[in-house]
């Protein structure tokens, strides 16, 4: 049986949910988006991602037509219609049905989609014993232009960055920004750790700000492990102890060799293993009820 989708105000069977090829979010990536997730009946950390969104949709000078509430209450309502517990959640907000030329003053509405479905990032042994990654030639957006802050429908710059990661026979990029230093992967933010020290790049370097990235440091300072939103150099990443991932759909993965170097002793360090475990508990308790 199909899912049911949330479009613009209605609950329709997925081979309904139809958009218009004149919207502009697909003649031009105008639009933004988050990817949120659902646990034992709890959307995790709701209500950052919708502040998340409308501050997106702020940058682009798009106005939401649903208050926060109410947007709460649409993600809420289409896991209740697909009967679901755990699910991976995209909801989206594009420019809308405009004309052929790029004036979002053309655009009256915009479109609104809400998808509650599943997603399975990277295969379960990956968990265990590590991604292998590499640094790619594309470099991350420069805050000055599309700022990488914004969660924006053009996900191109990192679409290019995969197809290098592709290309070289491995599963995630590390893209740097434009001064050269470490900023994050194309779907995911990246920490390292380094004498008993989390570091993970600082958000002004030109990275999106996860809201599993911020569960994480939360999660590291209740441990007592000393926190660094920093700058990382790639041989910060060479020289690392141990090195991980964090993204709403590939929620904790450990990393173990980058550009061919084995990071620390090539096996999931025990910060990660703490941190993921701590995570695992998290999620059971941090979320608005859906049911
Ligand atoms: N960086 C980028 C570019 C992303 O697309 C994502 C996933 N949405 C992340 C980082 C991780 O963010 P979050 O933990 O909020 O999913």
């Amino acid at each position: 049986m199909g899912l049911w989708i949330y479009l613009n105000g209605e609950f329709v069977p997925e081979e309904e949910a139809k958009i218009s090829v004149f919207d502009h979010g697909f003649l031009y990536g105008d639009g933004v988006f988050e990817g949120i997730r659902a646990y034992h009946g709890k959307v995790f950390r709701l209500q950052e991602h919708i502040d998340r969104l409308y501050d997106s949709a702020k940058a682009i000078n798009l106005a939401v037509p649903l208050t926060k509430e109410e947007m709460i209450e649409v993600v809420c309502e289409t896991c209740r219609r697909n009967n679901l517990t755990d699910a991976y959640i995209r909801l989206v907000i594009s420019r809308g049905k405009g004309d052929l030329g790029l004036d979002p003053n053309k655009c009256p509405q915009p479109t609104i989609v809400n998808i509650a479905s599943s997603i399975t990032l990277y295969p379960e042994e990956l968990y265990r014993i590590g991604l292998s990654v590499i640094t790619v030639p594309t470099r991350r957006n420069i805050p000055e232009g599309v700022n990488p802050r914004i969660k924006s429908l053009n996900y191109l710059n990192n679409i290019m960055a995969k197809i290098e990661a592709n290309i070289a026979g491995v599963p995630e990029a590390v893209l740097l920004n434009q001064e050269g230093f470490v900023a994050e992967c194309t779907g995911d933010n990246i920490f390292i750790v380094k004498n008993g020290v989390l570091k993970t790049p600082a958000p002004y370097l030109g990275i999106l700000e996860g809201v599993t990235r911020n569960a994480v440091i939360e999660l590291a300072q209740k441990r007592g492990i000393p926190v660094q939103e920093t700058v990382l150099p790639r041989y910060d990443l060479f020289t690392a102890d141990e090195c991980f991932l964090t993204g709403t759909a590939a929620e904790l993965i450990p990393v173990t060799k980058i550009d061919d170097r084995v990071i620390g002793n090539g096996e999931p360090g025990p910060i990660f293993n703490q941190l993921l475990e701590d995570f695992r508990e998290l999620v059971k308790v941090d979320g608005v009820d859906i049911y």
